[in-house]
């Protein structure tokens, strides 16, 4: 490897996850900043801390309106939207049903069917009363919960390749905890490109995992394997259906969607996830610059029109 290839690689914990930093000179004082940054918007947005800007407005359902900082009123107002437009699938007020299931945090129960109605009662995401003036978010119902978990680490990750760019910085990866988004031609290749490797479940021996080859985009997977539980044969998931308040029930272990901006990214894998291959690969086909690859329990891969089948396991996208 030349001087021009090196990678410099940094990792660390946060946010219940690992987060990768990837670039091609050594530059501490980016790293730094975004570890800052992130630093901060664990202290906006984390469930875990009960200081929170988002666990001051849960705590507050049906109280009061809750001022927050701009950015935490924005990324709301847009995941709520967001909820409203995807109500069966993506819904961010389903806070309630993820602490009542508790699944990757020690939970291995099942619920009472009258707590998961009960939970379910309060995930309207028209009970939320957002105030732009006063940057202010007002849960209508006592014990109704905001829950950005399925959002906010594309919001980062944007957010993070904006400040690297801002930076001047040319080239890098930022990856969390799987969320990976790229910035810039890859140096190490000739043509520019990179290649992202995607996880596949329950790979069999001798089977490769999936890779992309792109320009610079983002690749986010919402899957079941992450975290999850079993009792007997059933697997109890981290997606939780906003109809039945179940883990959903879907022919599919994992989708990954490929587009530029990461957040819209991340609502996208969920809705997909929730529609399955063919309702799924229809409805990513009918999006401009998305595309999408879903495995379904078979092992079987089904991708979206835009996608070039280059080998076995290796798609090109643009
Ligand atoms: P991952 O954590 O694997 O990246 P996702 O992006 O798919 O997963 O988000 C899953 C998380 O979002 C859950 O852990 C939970 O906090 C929350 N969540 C669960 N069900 C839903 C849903 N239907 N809509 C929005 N968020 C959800
Ligand atoms: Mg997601």
């Amino acid at each position: 490897m030349t001087g021009a290839h090196k990678k410099y690689v940094s990792q660390f914990s946060m946010m219940g996850t690992v987060i990768t930093i990837t670039l091609f000179a050594p530059n501490q004082p980016i790293v730094e900043a975004l570890y800052n940054y992130l630093a901060t918007m664990d202290r906006v947005f984390s469930m875990n801390r009960p200081d929170s800007e988002l666990m001051a407005i849960n705590r507050h359902a049906g109280q009061h309106p809750v001022a927050v900082s701009p950015i935490c009123f924005d990324l709301i107002q847009r995941a709520v939207t967001a909820s409203q437009q995807q109500a069966t699938s993506f819904n961010v007020l389903m806070g309630p049903v993820v602490k009542l299931w508790r699944i990757g945090f020690g939970g291995q129960t099942v619920p009472e069917q009258a707590a998961i109605d009960q939970a379910l009662a309060l995930t309207d995401p028209n009970a939320v009363v957002l105030d732009a003036a006063q940057h202010s978010v007002y849960l209508t119902h006592p014990g109704m919960m905001l829950d950005l978990g399925a959002i906010a680490k594309g919001y980062f990750a944007d957010q993070m390749i904006g400040q690297l760019q801002a930076a001047g910085i040319d080239q890098a990866i930022v990856n969390l905890g799987g969320n990976v988004k790229l910035l810039g031609c890859n140096p190490t290749t000739p043509t520019g490109q990179w290649t992202v490797g995607i996880q596949a479940p329950k790979a069999p021996r001798g089977y490769p995992a999936l890779q992309v080859v792109t320009t610079a985009k983002t690749v986010v997977t919402s899957g079941i394997f992450e975290r999850y539980f079993r009792i007997g044969n059933r697997v109890y998931h981290h997606i939780l259906d906003p109809q039945t308040g179940y883990p959903v029930a879907r022919p599919i272990e994992q989708v990954s969607i490929l587009t530029t901006n990461s957040e819209y990214a991340e609502i996208l894998s969920t809705v997909a996830f929730f529609k399955g291959v063919t309702a799924g690969v229809n409805y990513i086909n009918q999006l401009p610059q998305v595309e999408a690859i879903f495995i379904d329990h078979q092992q079987q891969i089904h991708t979206t029109a835009g996608l070039q089948h280059l080998s076995e396991g290796v798609y090109q996208y643009e």
